[in-house]
């Protein structure tokens, strides 16, 4: 017999917590917490609808990872300590399987960066998954999308691009060696969310965002906030061996600069603060690139790629 709700709720989310600030987690009619002192608690949410972010044939585990990497991805962009998260599943059908697979791909994670699950909601319907999480950042500590000046330099972490070319792997709309195809399915599946390296730019980053929606995009949201502009060097983005394989190269461009899902972070910063912070942005243990500079005049504009740089509009990307 299919496990009924509270089935799934003992079985496969109630795991106990040894956080001391987590006083009541799952069971209860709401999760109890005690903040550390003086601290501002982050909080975010984000929702994941099967069929429209993922394809419903996914792997759990990965939908597990990905519901849960997607949310601390915005406390990494806040430069926040992540501390607990709360599940509102619903699924069509009470498969054991998947729900046993899924579990396991958000704890791998949640175990990872010592979140507590402390609640949720299970219901039945169209697949969605929709995660909150809190976490912890020190007042005037947080990173926000406006404080970018100009004169500043811009960068990512890792290599932006790839999950877009998994989708488009998947899609049937690429071709790639099987190497590096799984690779791309890999950054699509699991992305990594950038917790280190957002707390280690606190004090360094002037401003900061996540890259969902795509590097041109997302850095856009940025500039907005902070009343400014940028130019991009295109030949200065980081390209995974897969996008390099990619050809034309403009297209792999294309990708870096308007793929989303990746996850990485965007942020601005004097040069020299990011230098004195090397050691600490090493041990995160994500690579950073300088990709760019603030400047004061609106507006992004991409150079490089061949001289076949265009301006482009508040809508983001469109073509270069
Ligand atoms: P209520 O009827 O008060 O909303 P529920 O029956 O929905 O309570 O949930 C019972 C308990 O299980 C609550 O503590 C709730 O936070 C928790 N819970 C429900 N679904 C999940 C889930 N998918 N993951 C984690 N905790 C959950
Ligand atoms: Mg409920």
């Amino acid at each position: 017999m299919a496990p009924g709700e509270f089935d799934i709720i003992a079985r496969w989310f109630s795991r106990g917590t040894n956080r001391g600030d987590v006083a009541l987690g799952v069971g209860d009619d709401a999760a109890l917490l005690a903040p550390r002192a003086g601290m501002r608690i982050a909080v975010a949410v984000d929702t994941l609808v099967g069929g429209v972010h993922f394809d419903v044939a996914t792997p759990a585990a990965a939908v597990g990872h990905k519901c849960l990497a997607v949310n601390l991805s915005d406390l990494a962009a806040m430069g926040a300590e992540p501390a607990a998260a709360l599940l509102a599943l619903t699924l069509p059908a009470a498969d054991a399987h998947w729900i046993e697979a899924f579990a396991g791909g958000l704890f791998a994670l949640a175990d990872r960066y010592s979140v507590a699950l402390i609640g949720g909601d299970t219901t039945r319907g169209p697949l969605c998954i929709s995660v909150t999480v809190l976490g912890y950042v020190a007042p005037g500590r947080e990173l926000r999308r406006a404080g970018a000046r100009p004169g500043e330099a811009i960068y990512v972490t890792g290599t932006p691009g790839e999950a877009a070319l998994g989708l488009a792997l998947a899609q049937g709309r690429i071709d790639l060696s099987p190497v590096l195809g799984a690779l791309a399915i890999e950054r699509l599946h699991q992305p990594q969310p950038r917790v280190a390296t957002g707390m280690a730019l606190r004090g360094v980053a002037s401003a900061a965002i996540d890259i969902s929606d795509g590097l041109c995009a997302d850095l856009g949201h940025l500039l907005a906030a902070s009343g400014v502009g940028a130019e991009i060097d295109a030949d200065a983005l980081p390209l995974s061996p897969a996008l390099r394989a990619v050809t034309p190269r403009t297209r792999a461009l294309e990708f870096a600069l308007a793929g989303g899902d990746d996850y990485e972070l965007l942020f601005t910063a004097p040069p020299e603060a990011v230098d004195a912070a090397k050691a600490a942005l090493d041990a995160a243990g994500v690579p950073i690139t300088r990709i760019g500079t603030v400047r004061a005049q609106p507006g992004l504009v991409v150079s490089g790629a061949d001289d076949s740089g265009a301006r482009l509009g508040a809508g983001g990307f469109r073509h270069f």
